[in-house]
C-alpha cells in the first residue's frame, strides 16, 4: 500500500514537472497565455549589415521581460523562427491548427504569436477566419531587433500580455500588437517600412471576432488552392496574369490601378479566365476607400468578376483561398466579400 501511494505521488510529481513540456515561466493562478513563436523582427538578432530576422528563441525574449509574469502565467513554444516574408499556408494551417488545439484544451486563456510585421496582417487575418474559439488571440512583433540596445520588442510583448489577459480582449478579432498599440485583423495593414509604429487601418466593410461560428474549417486541410495577384501599373503588361492563368491558379486578385481598375488588355483576358473558372476578384493598389462594383467603371456582373470591398490584394488573396475550399459559387463568394463569413464554412 505505502509502495502504491509513493509510486502515486512519484507519478503526480512527474506529470507536474514535465507538463506543459515545452517551457514555463511561472506557477500560480494568473490567466495562462501559450506563446506561440514564429520568429520576425523581434527574434532578430545584428548582423554586419543590420540584422537577421528569426535568430533569437522565444525563451530568450521573455526572458528580456520578466514583468510579464505578473500578468499571466506562460507557457512557451518554438513554432518555427522565419522572417514573416517566409510565411506560407502550410505554415498557416498548421498555425491555425495549433490554435485551435491549444484553446480547445481548455488549459489556456489566449494565445500569443509572436511574428515578423511584414506578412503580419495577413496571419492576423487568415487565423480570424480559421480559429473557432472566442477566446483572445494576439500576434506581437518588433521593428528592432532583439540584441539592439533601443529594442521595441519588450515593450510591445508586455503590452500584448497586458492587454490579452483582460476581460476587454474577449469577443474581438485576431489582435495585432506594435507600437504599444493594438490593431484587429480586418482593418491592420502595414503601411510603413521602418517606423516604429508601422500599422494603420483601414475602416473595414465587416468586423467579425473569431468564434465557434464564424470562418472556415481547416481541419482536414494540407494545402489550399492557388491564387495569385496581379499588381497594377501605368502601362499594364499581361505578362505576370498570363503566366498565373498558364500556372493554373484557381483566383487572381487584381491590387488594380485606383477604384481597382484593369487597363482593357488586363479586362479582356481577365474575363477570359472567368470563363475557364478562374475566380477573379478586384482589389486596389491604393490603401483607403475599398473597391465596390457599385458606382465604379467595372462591370462586375457582367464580367463575372468580384470586388474586394474594404479587403486589400493580399488579405483578399487568402480569403478567396479559403472561400475555394468551400464554395465556387460566385454569389456566396461575394457575400464573403461584402459582409464576412459568419457561418462556419466546411471545405466541398
Ligand atoms: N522581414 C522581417 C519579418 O517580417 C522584418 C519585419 C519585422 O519583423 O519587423 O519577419
Amino acid at each position: 500500500m505505502k509502495h502504491k501511494f509513493q509510486f502515486f505521488v512519484f507519478l503526480t510529481l512527474a506529470v507536474l514537472i514535465i507538463a506543459p513540456c515545452q517551457g514555463k515561466t511561472s506557477g500560480n493562478s494568473l490567466p495562462k497565455v501559450h506563446v506561440i513563436a514564429t520568429g520576425g523582427t523581434i527574434a532578430g538578432t545584428s548582423t554586419d549589415i543590420g540584422y537577421e530576422a528569426g535568430k533569437a528563441s522565444i525563451e530568450t525574449i521573455l526572458q528580456a521581460v520578466p514583468e510579464l509574469t505578473q500578468y499571466a502565467e506562460l507557457d512557451y513554444e518554438q513554432f518555427c523562427n522565419i522572417g514573416s516574408q517566409d510565411m506560407n499556408e502550410a505554415i498557416w494551417l498548421s498555425l491555425a491548427k495549433r490554435v485551435n488545439q491549444v484553446l480547445e484544451s481548455g488549459l489556456y486563456d489566449a494565445v500569443l504569436i509572436s511574428h515578423g510585421t511584414d506578412t503580419m496582417e495577413e496571419t492576423a487575418f487568415f487565423l480570424n477566419l480559421t480559429t473557432h474559439s472566442p477566446k483572445p488571440v494576439i500576434l506581437v512583433g518588433a521593428m528592432r531587433p532583439s540584441d539592439a540596445e533601443d529594442a521595441d520588442g519588450p515593450l510591445n510583448m508586455l503590452k500584448a500580455v497586458q492587454t490579452i489577459v483582460s476581460p476587454d480582449a474577449v469577443g474581438k478579432e485576431v489582435m495585432c500588437c506594435l507600437g504599444g498599440r493594438i490593431y484587429e485583423a480586418g482593418s491592420a495593414f502595414k503601411n510603413d517600412t521602418h517606423s516604429l509604429n508601422p500599422i494603420s487601418e483601414v475602416p473595414a466593410d465587416w468586423h467579425l471576432p473569431h468564434n465557434a461560428n464564424t470562418g472556415f474549417t481547416i481541419d482536414s486541410l494540407e494545402e489550399l488552392p492557388e491564387v495569385g495577384i496581379v499588381y497594377g501599373y501605368g502601362s499594364n503588361s499581361t505578362v505576370a496574369l498570363e503566366a498565373l492563368v498558364n500556372a493554373g491558379c484557381q483566383g487572381i486578385v487584381f491590387a488594380g490601378v485606383g477604384d481597382g481598375n484593369l487597363n482593357q488588355a488586363t479586362l479582356d483576358l481577365a474575363s477570359q479566365a472567368v470563363q475557364k473558372g478562374i475566380m477573379i476578384v478586384r482589389s486596389s493598389r491604393i490603401a483607403y476607400g475599398g473597391v465596390y462594383t457599385e458606382g465604379g467603371e467595372v462591370d462586375d456582373e457582367k464580367l463575372g468578376f468580384i470586388a474586394s470591398g474594404s479587403l486589400n490584394a493580399q488579405k483578399s488573396r487568402i480569403l478567396l483561398m479559403l472561400a475555394l475550399t468551400a464554395t465556387h459559387d460566385i454569389d456566396t463568394i461575394r457575400s464573403y466579400f461584402r459582409h464576412g463569413v459568419s457561418t462556419q464554412q466546411v471545405n466541398e
